[in-house]
């Protein structure tokens, strides 16, 4: 039985690139009458939030990428949440030390630091291995009665080549050299992504792992995991990465990455899944608009081409365009727009914001155009007449950008005190630093409410919003980016 899963970290947005992901896990599964599974890997504490798990969720259902176990839906291999599921890599953890492959490491950061160091200036690159961080048996003593907590990291190999084959790309040789020994279980005695990844799949039966190229780096570490264990390993397929249409790595600065940024713009889920199908794969006969069921039908992964795919958003457009054209009837579209453009919450949160504005009903429309558009037309002009120079606009603008990038409550109270303790780290008036968000918001100085504008956008409008200011605004150079960083890391938390 075929079984494959797509693991995303609820870390952030829902990417574009896990629902492509996604999307060749599920074809592959349907044509072959497997099952395709959806596991949330959240072992990062730090950075993984409920809200990003559920917003993952509901944007793969809006495309229509039905899983058949999941976190929410359950299934014979659960828990599916990787959170709940610690006790079992503690286990598998303790198995390797007891059988020589993992060792316990009592090394701090700083000490790693300075090891690091050291080598940098001998101009040596290997990675670290057991030999380099092990301690004299007095030491560990020592620190164990200090009461320091140690990680369990896995031995490999000091030098050698590995081989990892991948059903896409045939062989894949590596170095061990450059391979570390892979913490396994950090200090809270949570798992890494690799313990966690290796155990999950053996456990839940997986057979085929079809994920980024990101990962191709990890592969060996998780075969020697696999051949410790004496489990098999599934077969490995590393998908091409996606790319911006300059054909850097796709991201949110050149190309809005996130799944509901499109839904938000009013693109159909059809046309979407269509134009993730065609990342790397196209139909037999070579059509451009496509279902998801005649993908399916149609699916080979060996046929996937490995040239970095190019997402651009000018293309979807037009795709969706067809789609709109070609696939939805005058009622259809008629119950499409409506569903999307004026479900009954998005109203309510809106007529309160201009209810003491209008004289007449007439008046609605052009005062909440905003909130039925995507990116506004904006003119360089429009922020000539703001009252902060052009380069603390700029400044505004970008800080601005980072610290929504990093939040996660989109409530209306919690954006002002955000925005407002930017503007006092800048010293500025804050009616003066929210200017140039109006403008990024509205494509004009007026504009409801900020803050509550904000909140009824949601995170993916709004930040993309505020890029595409700085974008028109001619965006910050490299360096100039990394001085600002620096400030904005002075004070953001
Ligand atoms: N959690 C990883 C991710 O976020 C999963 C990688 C894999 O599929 O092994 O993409």
């Amino acid at each position: 039985m075929i079984r494959v899963r797509v693991a995303p970290s609820p870390t952030g947005d829902p990417h574009v690139g896990t629902a492509y992901i996604a999307l060749f896990n599920l074809c592959f599964a349907r044509k072959l009458g497997g099952k395709f599974i959806l596991r949330i890997e959240d072992t990062d504490q730090t950075r993984s939030t409920v809200e990003s798990e559920a917003t993952i969720l509901s944007s793969l259902k809006w495309l229509g990428l039905d899983w058949d176990e999941g976190p929410d839906v359950g299934g014979p291999y659960g828990p599916y949440r990787q959170s709940e599921r610690a006790e079992i890599y503690a286990k598998y953890a303790h198995q390797l030390i007891a059988s020589g492959k993992a060792f316990y490491c009592y090394r701090t950061p700083e000490e790693l630091n300075q090891l690091r160091a050291e080598r940098r200036e001998k101009g040596i690159q290997k990675a670290f291995k057991f030999s380099d961080l092990k301690l004299t048996a007095a030491e560990v003593q020592q620190r164990k009665a200090d009461g320091q907590k140690p990680v369990v990291r896995m031995m490999v190999p000091e030098e050698g080549v590995c081989v990892v084959q991948d059903r896409l790309r045939g062989s894949i040789e590596m170095d061990w050299d450059n391979v570390d020994a892979q913490i396994l279980l950090k200090a809270d005695g949570m798992p890494t992504y690799h313990l966690a990844n290796v155990v999950d799949d053996h456990l839940m039966k997986i057979t085929h792992v079809i994920r980024g190229e990101e990962w191709i780096n990890s592969a060996p570490k998780h075969q020697l995991l696999y051949e410790y264990f004496g489990w098999d390993m599934p077969e490995l397929c590393h998908m091409p990465l996606l790319r911006n249409p300059d054909k850097s790595k796709l991201s949110k600065r050149k190309n809005p990455t996130s799944i509901n940024f499109y839904r938000d713009s009013g693109f159909l889920p059809e046309a979407v899944l269509n134009y993730l199908g065609r990342m790397g794969w196209s139909m037999p006969d070579e059509s451009e608009k496509f279902s998801l069921r005649q993908m399916i039908e149609a699916f080979d992964i060996d046929k996937l081409s490995l040239g970095g795919p190019v997402f651009d958003q000018e293309k979807l457009k037009w795709l969706n365009g067809m789609w709109i054209r070609e696939d939805l009837s005058a009622s259809d579209f008629v119950e499409r727009y409506a569903a999307w453009a004026f479900p009954p919450e998005k109203l309510e949160a809106i007529i309160p914001l201009i209810h003491e504005r209008v004289e007449t009903l007439a008046e609605v429309a052009p005062l909440t155009a905003l909130f039925f558009n995507s990116l506004p037309v904006l003119e360089e002009s429009t922020f000539d007449g703001l009252k902060l120079d052009r380069e603390t606009q700029v400044k505004a603008l970008q800080f601005s950008s980072w610290a929504l990038d990093n939040q996660v409550s989109w409530k209306r109270d919690d954006l002002y005190q955000l925005l407002n303790g930017l503007a006092e780290h800048m010293d500025i008036k804050l009616r003066d630093f929210l200017q140039p968000l109006f403008v990024a918001m509205s494509g004009s100085t007026v504009c409801p409410p900020l803050f509550d504008t904000m909140a009824v956008l949601g995170p993916d409008l709004t930040r993309a919003r505020v890029r595409h200011a700085l974008k028109n605004l001619g965006g910050v150079s490299k360096k100039g980016a990394k001085t600002l960083e620096k400030e904005f890391r002075s004070f953001a938390t």
